[in-house]
């Protein structure tokens, strides 16, 4: 019986393969056209410098709700994006909505920065950094006031990012790495880097608290970041007892997460910016 189950099993699921397949073609097809259409919209989560409690900037993190699917997840259809080659156009996309609510919302504050995820594929072509320059003088917008994040997925990516973080830093911009201690980073690399912040990946964050392993880990991260010369940002704090226990061994570091905020529309970052220093809220 349990053969002949599996059996059933395996054919349905062979029989559903087609279909899935189906659906993935379409969920590229939907992606392609909201590109197209400038469907996508930008949401922004505060940054906070965790001694003082203030909003020092927001990252810029793009969202999807298609009609079809739902709401799909930025791993989901960036991922997507990176292999279909559509990556460059949806970058300039939620470049360009970035720096017009820039404009409408945030840029009378001129110590604000505003932080946005570029791929690895944004950052081979020059042009693509003559497109942003352009767009940044059209909306007058300081290039320190941007903040360029970078993410290495593999060792392939080093040449390619040192090289044009320099073009980015000649410019003005700043650059940050992403996602620090889930790639291929090591010491050198990061010194050679020149970024002006480095992001410890939130899986760090999540540690916080829990085995004696992890605290190892813990432990060298923030010998690690004493004496880096960057700004140092924890990604994903959602609880008072990890901000107290990244406060007591960082005091400039800075935060973000659902402890302060979730990703919001720019509208309400301008009323958080007025009531400043941020509520905690509970995630
Ligand atoms: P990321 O750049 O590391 O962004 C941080 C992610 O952590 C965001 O996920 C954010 O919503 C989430 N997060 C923030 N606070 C917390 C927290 O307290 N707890 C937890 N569990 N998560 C938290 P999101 O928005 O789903 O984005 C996922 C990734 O997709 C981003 O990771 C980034 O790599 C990529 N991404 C998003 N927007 C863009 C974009 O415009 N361009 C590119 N190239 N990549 C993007
Ligand atoms: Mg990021
Ligand atoms: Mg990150
Ligand atoms: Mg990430």
């Amino acid at each position: 019986v349990i053969i002949v189950i599996g059996f059933l099993f395996g054919g349905i699921i062979s029989l559903l393969m087609p279909f899935a397949r189906l659906r993935k073609n379409s969920l590229s097809a939907r992606l392609k056209q909201a590109i197209d259409k400038k469907l996508l919209h930008v949401q922004y989560q505060p940054k906070i410098q965790l001694q003082s409690g203030m909003m020092i900037g927001v990252e810029a993190l793009a969202r999807w709700n298609d009609e079809e699917y739902g709401y799909v997840s930025p791993d989901v259809f960036i991922a997507l994006a990176e292999q279909n080659n559509q990556i460059k156009e949806l970058t300039k996309l939620i470049v360009s909505k970035t720096l017009s609510d820039m404009r409408d919302y945030l840029v009378n504050n001129k110590t604000f920065f505003v932080s946005i995820n570029l791929s690895i594929q944004d950052l081979t072509d020059y042009q693509f950094l003559l497109f942003i320059d352009d767009l940044v003088q059209q909306h007058d917008i300081r290039p320190e006031q941007l903040i360029f994040e970078i993410t290495e997925r593999s060792t392939a990516d080093q040449d390619a990012m040192s090289n044009t973080t320099k073009q980015f830093v000649k410019k003005g911009y700043q650059v940050s790495l992403d996602d620090f201690g889930t790639g291929y980073s090591n010491l050198s690399w990061l010194s050679a880097l020149e970024a002006d912040e480095i992001k410890i990946d939130k899986m760090f964050t999540q540690a916080i608290g829990t085995d004696s392993i992890n605290q190892n880990m813990l432990n060298g991260i923030f010998q690690l970041i004493e004496n880096l010369k960057m700004h140092v940002v924890f990604e994903g704090i959602e609880e008072q007892r990890e901000e107290d226990y990244i406060l007591e061994r960082s005091p400039n570091a800075i935060g973000q997460g659902w402890l302060y905020s979730r990703p919001v529309l720019a509208e309400e970052i301008g009323k958080l910016l007025i009531s400043q220093p941020l509520k905690k809220t509970h995630a």
